[in-house]
């Protein structure tokens, strides 16, 4: 006679269970789905300041302890807002999707392509020194400047201006290298754009860019 509220106690604790594991698993997924669009650039899927400062300061911790280089790039499109007067909005949006995708292929999978806002990107290159960022720099700004998009039979040219910035020479922060990197855009802007450039003396002697 005991059988059958023993077994009825069994089925139900199996069910109790088997719910609160699907329960769990689909939490999880959803909390993971949050926290990816947190940290995700709605326009160009590229990761976004939040991501970006989380990978800075796991990558830094790296390059302490590994002795390993780590090197911040600033993009920043030219012209740009040319490129919305002529085509339209909807146009710039899709130029700047093509830039992303553009990063994004010329990347290691250990290297960040973020987007800052606006027509602005930084790249994080990890095991990267300032000159070999140069050398990735060059890749991708002839990339660029070589993959035009084509908009009703016209062709849109695209071409970029960046500063590059290393871990520990140039700044201990995101923030320090940016600026420094931010100040090389600057030099790249004024200096006839289309050109990624770097600093070229130490941080104490009012470094110049080159
Ligand atoms: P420079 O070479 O000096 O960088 O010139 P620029 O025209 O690229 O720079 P400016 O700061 O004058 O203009 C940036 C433009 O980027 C203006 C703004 O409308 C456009 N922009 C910013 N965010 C977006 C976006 O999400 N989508 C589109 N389509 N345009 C954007
Ligand atoms: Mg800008
Ligand atoms: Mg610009």
């Amino acid at each position: 006679m005991a059988v059958i509220p023993i077994a009825n106690i069994g089925i139900m604790s199996f069910c109790i269970l088997a719910f609160s594991h699907i329960y769990e698993i689909t939490r999880e997924q959803s909390e993971k789905k949050l926290l990816k669009l947190a940290q995700t650039d709605p326009l160009t899927g590229l990761a976004n300041r939040v991501r970006l400062t989380d990978v800075f300061e796991r990558e830094n911790r790296r390059s302490l302890r590994q002795g390993t280089p780590l090197t911040v790039m600033i993009l920043d499109l030219d012209h740009f807002k040319s490129v919305n007067d002529r085509f339209g909005h909807g146009m710039g949006d899709k130029a700047l999707q093509h830039v992303s995708r553009i990063l994004q292929k010329s990347l290691r999978r250990t290297d960040l392509a973020a987007r800052l806002g606006g027509e602005e990107f930084v790249l994080l290159l990890t095991e990267t020194s300032e000159k070999q960022a140069k050398a990735a720099a060059k890749k991708i700004r002839e990339t660029i400047e070589s993959s035009p998009l084509m908009h009703s039979g016209e062709t849109i040219r695209l071409t970029v201006s960046g500063g590059i910035a290393e871990y520990g020479a140039h700044g201990d922060s995101l923030q320090a290298l940016i600026r420094q990197a931010d100040k090389c855009l600057y030099h790249a802007k004024q200096t006839g754009r289309n050109q990624i450039i770097h600093i070229e003396d130490a941080p104490d002697t009012s470094p110049a860019c080159s």
